[in-house]
């Protein structure tokens, strides 16, 4: 089927025979137990990673819940996945993964920067037993060891919007499993399960949800890393809430016509934005020159709607530029229905180790549902602030300057 068909219908499957259009929501804690045996056989199942029987009491919401299984069978099927496991925010998924690595005895990671601040955070404070190598694509096979159970890998990157080549990276990783974060691409532009990873992970707080008002993860995966994951959440806890898993499911079923509308109006706004005096470069697939290893058309469907600029005046003209928007707010977050505007060094990158941040004049974007003229009349406005807050010295470029010092880290693990 499609993946419009998919979309709309994918986790209602047993709808008509429950006599109900859209699933009921299913906001129980705790549920009635058949028999004391019976009870603890159910018990056992889930909290081992397994799914209910026909019959089970469900026992608790923590290993359990009808909405959060609907929207795992639903995103599953997008992916081209065995099972989806949700969770209640990206980094618990990116964290479940960890854990499931490091109990399997393989606590090394190796890891392509840049990935989303959190997880670089993560990864180089080593907190939940892992430790990391920085590699580039060309580096990950020497990198990989005997005890590497994990490599991690984010495309189109954040905040660059640099395309990796997954293919290579599998290649190259050989037996090691591989994670893409596939938060920007959403299984509507990239589907990394068919291209040989093992987990698939989203931010579905971004793209799934769409709509800025709930915070959720998941890893799309095959059924024996899921029993794996299903184990980790249940006895962590990291739960996606049951009133989210609803908002998630009715989100994805117009994921396709948002991420390609949304995709629409990013390409016309890069495209202005590139011949705009005051901005030094725009950083976008859907661009000349911003995919020059050809994966737009192979391994993503299509350039995706985030984009970066970097300015010629720096970190002064960027908070200018990201200040003046009135239209377009000013906030971390993005893949919602609107658009939003943020400094990826000062906020989503700040924690990264300054020989890694972001440039200090690039601001990303996440561009929404709004018409493209609204749009760039609004970045008008801010590019006019900027230049006007550019130095007349040379311009600012060192990584992270104007950004505060690094951020305390936990610990240091990298290796
Ligand atoms: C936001 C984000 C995350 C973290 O997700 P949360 O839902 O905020 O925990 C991970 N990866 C990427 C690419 C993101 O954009």
């Amino acid at each position: 089927m499609s993946m419009e068909t998919t979309a709309v219908h994918a986790g209602r499957e047993d709808c008509t025979a429950l006599g109900v259009h859209v699933p009921p929501l299913d906001q129980s804690s705790t549920y009635p137990l058949p028999s004391v045996e019976a009870g603890g056989a159910s018990y056992e199942r889930m909290a081992t990673g397994g799914r209910p029987t026909a019959g089970d009491s469900l026992v608790y919401q923590r290993l359990w819940n009808p909405n959060v299984d609907r929207f795992e069978r639903a995103l599953a099927s997008l992916e081209g996945a065995e099972a989806g496991v949700a969770f209640a925010s990206g980094m618990a998924a990116i964290t479940a993964c960890l854990l499931a690595t490091v109990a399997a005895g393989r606590p090394h990671v190796v890891a392509l920067r840049p990935l989303y601040g959190g997880t670089d955070h993560l990864l180089a404070t080593g907190l939940v037993g892992t430790s990391v190598t920085w590699a580039t694509a060309d580096e990950v096979a020497s990198a990989i060891r005997p005890e590497t159970g994990l490599v991690v890998v984010e495309t189109p990157a954040n905040p660059s919007l640099d395309l990796v080549d997954l293919r290579a990276v599998v290649a190259a990783a050989g037996d090691v499993p591989v994670l893409v974060d596939n938060t920007f691409a959403t299984p509507i532009l990239q589907q990394p399960l068919q291209l040989g990873a093992a987990l698939s992970v989203h931010s579905a707080t971004k793209f799934l949800g769409g709509h800025g008002d709930l915070l959720g993860g998941i890893v799309a995966t095959n059924e024996e890393w899921a029993v794996r994951l299903r184990q980790v959440r249940a006895l962590t806890g990291g739960l996606l809430a049951p009133t989210s898993a609803y908002q998630l499911h009715r989100g994805l079923q117009t994921l396709p016509v948002r991420v390609r509308a949304q995709q629409d109006t990013a390409q016309v706004v890069a495209s202005w934005l590139d011949r705009q005096y005051g901005v030094a470069r725009v950083a976008y697939p859907g661009l000349p020159g911003g995919d020059p290893d050809g994966l737009v058309g192979t391994q993503m469907a299509g350039p995706g709607s985030i984009l970066a600029i970097i300015l010629d005046g720096g970190y002064a003209a960027a908070a200018a530029f990201a200040e003046a928007c009135q239209l377009i707010t000013h906030a971390v977050s993005l893949g919602g229905v609107d658009t939003l505007i943020q400094h990826a060094a000062a906020l989503t990158h700040r924690p990264v180790a300054p020989e890694a941040r972001p440039n200090a004049g690039l601001l990303r974007l996440s561009i929404g549902l709004e018409h493209p003229a609204d749009l760039i009349a609004d970045l008008d406005r801010a590019l006019r602030a900027a230049r006007a807050a550019t130095p007349a010295t040379a311009p600012v470029t060192t990584p992270g300057a104007g950004a505060s010092a690094p951020f305390r880290q936990l610990a240091s693990s990298t290796h």
